[in-house]
């Protein structure tokens, strides 16, 4: 009989997890809490740098489903060990046993309204960078008002001790860069505005993406943070920011805010870290057994990670380790029956 691999998240590095542990031999069981299939790259309109359609990108995923089960809308209850076996219960009442337990929980965005300052569920043309994915893919939303002057602020709850997150979210920067040239298609006579602190432009053809923004788009980048957010009699914002590089204070009126919201571990990867009595980091992340080596294998026998549930991570970065924890989990078997 083919031995089942229990996958918990069906994001993208659940996904395409399932569908190389199923060309391994083995049937994978795909356990996701929301009503579809997808995580966040279900949210997101455009992906950067190329601008290919993250729908397609899920469609290809989803194409090849044969031989995977997976259950939608549904949580675990517990997880205990029997000997070699996970026995997991699940809140629709079936249960699951498994050798091998893949970890793909990924990540939730840092809730905007924790910075005050950014006024952010205040003041009605506040957004994040989830909002406007979501105003790109169906083009509705009250906040955006064929916007004059729009800013992006760059490093929302990362890079932050007092918000509680001090790392990067890698993704960030490259997303703000991304959404900034997106909306000057839709606006081309707007003047838009990113503040950043440092731009994070690191992977291949990201660099081609920035210098596109300033020549082609005209993007404003201003180094430094931006202090305060308000609004004034018209409805309009006041963005009080300090350019750090030419050392002035600055005061602009804008029609529309995009708050790049940080990614940070996920309430629901904690809870089961402290299901299964799996170490995380200060970051609230997985913490793999080693981060060079084997980031793939957690700290317990059959428990395995892949994507951003041990941190952020891209979407290719993703599925590649997604790849590399259906190879682990092939080996941990091949060792099994040694
Ligand atoms: C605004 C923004 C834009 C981005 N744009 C890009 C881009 O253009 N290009 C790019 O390469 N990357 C982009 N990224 C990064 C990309 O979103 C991630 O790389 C990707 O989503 C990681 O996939 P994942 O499957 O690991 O996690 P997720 O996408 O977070 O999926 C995790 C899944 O697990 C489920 N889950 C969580 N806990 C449980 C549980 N206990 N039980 C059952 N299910 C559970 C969740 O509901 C979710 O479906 C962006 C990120 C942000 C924040
Ligand atoms: S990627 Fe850019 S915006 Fe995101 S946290 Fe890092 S520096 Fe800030």
């Amino acid at each position: 009989m083919k031995e089942n691999v229990v996958i918990i998240g069906g994001g993208p590095s659940g996904i395409e997890a399932a569908r190389r542990i199923r060309n391994f031999g083995y049937t994978p069981i795909l356990i996701e809490k929301e009503l579809r299939l997808g995580g966040h790259l279900a949210q997101w309109d455009r992906l950067f740098p190329e601008g290919v359609y993250a729908k397609e990108v899920l469609q290809t995923l989803l194409s090849d489903m044969d031989g995977i089960k997976w259950f939608t809308d549904v949580q675990i209850l517990t997880i205990n060990r029997l000997k070699d076996t996970y026995v997991i219960k699940l809140t629709n009442g079936i249960s699951v046993q498994s050798k091998a337990v893949l970890i793909t929980t990924g990540f939730q965005l840092f809730q905007a309204e924790k910075k005050e300052e950014y006024g952010y569920g205040i003041y009605n043309h506040v957004i994040t960078n989830a909002d406007l994915e979501r105003y790109f893919q169906n083009r509705k939303d009250s906040r955006i008002d064929d916007p004059k002057v729009i800013g992006f602020v760059h490093c929302v709850g990362s890079r932050d001790e007092k918000a509680g997150n001090r790392q990067c979210s890698k993704v960030c920067c490259a997303t703000a860069v991304k959404q900034a040239c997106e909306i000057k298609q839709l606006y081309p006579d707007a003047t838009v505005y990113c503040f950043y602190m440092d731009l994070r432009m690191f992977g291949r053809r990201y660099e081609d993406m920035y210098l596109e923004a300033q020549q082609k788009y005209g993007i404003r980048f201003i180094r430094g943070r931006v202090s305060e957010v308000s609004e004034n009699h018209e409805g309009r914002l006041v963005v009080k920011a300090e350019d750090t590089l030419f050392g002035r204070p600055l005061r602009l009126s804008m029609d529309l805010l995009v708050l790049m919201s940080g990614i940070v571990s996920s309430h629901q990867s904690q809870e089961l870290a402290k299901m299964i009595k799996l170490p995380v980091g200060e970051d609230g992340f997985f913490l793999p057994q080693n981060t060079i080596l084997e980031p793939c294998k957690s700290q317990k026998q059959g428990i395995f990670f892949a994507g951003a549930c041990t941190g952020p991570k891209t979407i290719p970065e993703s599925l590649s380790e997604a790849r590399a924890a259906a190879v682990a989990i092939n080996d941990y078997f091949n060792t099994m029956t040694e």
